[in-house]
């Protein structure tokens, strides 16, 4: 079993917070499309792990992340899709599973009838909707593109025609928020009735116009112990309407865990298509270099232009650190040496003692107070 992350790297304008690597010259479309079927075509061996020998892989997941991949056009999406989907003769390298979870990122202001009816005509059966925050003021100073008013209707269009896997991702923790103007948001959202929600608390990431006001003093992050009652409330409120708080920033309804983000936490192989994409084969990582012109340029002179590096048994035990104990279930010690097995306990008895961490059927997972301090907590627990 292995998923696709295909990187479409162009937006419209930039949100203010933002650190993908993204472009707002639009031009290049058709031929960023070109190169990544020419990509996957270069790669299509790349997941093939030969158990049981000249099997195809089962791609269980796709997503179409970026950037804004709503901003493709309709043409380029199905040249896109008939690249993954189409068999090509004698190839036996992988074939999209009949169930895949096919996920697009969309954000709310493209999802117009018209696109909600391209939507319906692809294999994607999930959409993720840049939802952010409902106010106004609010969308405005992240530099997003979208109104509040447009949320709704654009979930009422998917749901039209067929798509009624969407989950929205929030933001909170904005400067000078409330927790009654956090307690809005988060009801709008449920009034919503989506299947998934993802929220995240406002990162001011170096290198971007928002870190730099912050610098300036011209905005200021809120204190810690109102994220705290922010993050207590998130959690509350959603886990009494329903749904289960299934990873730090996650959040679904029964049966809509997303599929393509658990894999990541879970070490399942994908194969990263675009500039700046990560793909896994479960012994090395690799990265395409983050330039779009030399991205294209090196696929159409035939060669992947990336970066490896092979995981030694300390990275692979780290990484377990940073993506397992993300999630609900936590780490499943049997998964570990008994060298890491022994780190890992030695290293978290003074978190288990401390009531951030739990020990339980062979599993060791963040508690409620652990999560908030996860960082702390998984720096505490990783081999330097
Ligand atoms: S739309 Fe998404 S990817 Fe594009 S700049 Fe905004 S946050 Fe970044």
């Amino acid at each position: 079993m292995a998923g696709i992350y295909i990187h479409v790297p162009f937006c419209a304008s930039r949100c203010i917070y933002c650190d993908f690597y993204t472009t707002i010259n639009l031009e290049n479309q058709n031929r960023l499309v070109r190169a990544l079927c020419s990509e996957l075509d270069m790669r299509r061996n790349y997941l093939q792990d030969n158990t049981p020998p000249n099997a195809p892989i089962e791609i269980d997941t796709i997503y179409l992340g970026g950037g804004t991949p709503s901003q493709l056009s309709e043409e380029n999406l199905h040249r896109l899709f008939s690249a993954i989907y189409n068999k090509v003769e004698n190839d036996v390298s992988f074939q999209v599973s009949p169930n895949a979870e096919v996920t697009m990122e969309c954000n709310p202001d493209d999802i117009t009838p018209q696109f909600a009816q391209t939507i319906a005509k692809l294999p994607i059966n999930r959409v993720s909707m840049g939802v952010q925050t409902f106010d106004d003021v609010r969308l405005s100073f992240l530099r997003r593109r979208h109104k509040s008013a447009q949320i709704t209707p654009a979930v009422e269009q998917l749901r039209q025609v067929g798509v009624n896997n969407i989950s929205i991702d929030l933001i909170f923790g904005f400067p000078k928020q409330t927790l009654d103007e956090w307690a809005i948001d988060l009801q709008k959202a449920i009034e919503l009735d989506v299947v998934h929600i993802s929220a995240y608390s406002l990162m001011y990431e170096e290198g971007t116009p928002l870190f730099k006001l912050l610098q300036q003093h011209r905005v200021s992050e809120i204190d810690e112990s109102k994220s705290l009652d922010m993050f207590n409330m998130l959690v509350d409120t959603l886990t009494a309407n329903h749904y289960e708080h299934y990873e730090i920033s996650n959040f679904a309804r029964k049966g809509y865990r997303s599929r393509h983000n658990a894999s990541y936490w879970q070490g399942i192989p994908y194969l990263g298509l675009g500039p700046s994409a990560h793909s896994y084969d479960g012994n090395s990582r690799q990265w395409n270099i983050s330039n779009l012109k030399k991205y294209m340029d090196a696929i159409e002179n035939k060669t992947i232009p990336m970066e490896r590096e092979t995981l030694d048994e300390d990275t692979k035990y780290n990484d377990w650190i940073t993506t397992a104990l993300r999630t609900k279930e936590g780490l499943n010690l049997t998964l570990l040496s008994d060298a890491h097995r022994n780190y890992l306990l030695q290293a978290a008895q003074p978190h288990i003692n401390q009531g951030n961490l739990v020990l339980i059927d062979n599993h060791i997972a963040l508690s409620r107070a652990g999560i908030f301090i996860s960082d702390s907590i998984m720096s505490d627990l990783i081999k330097v």
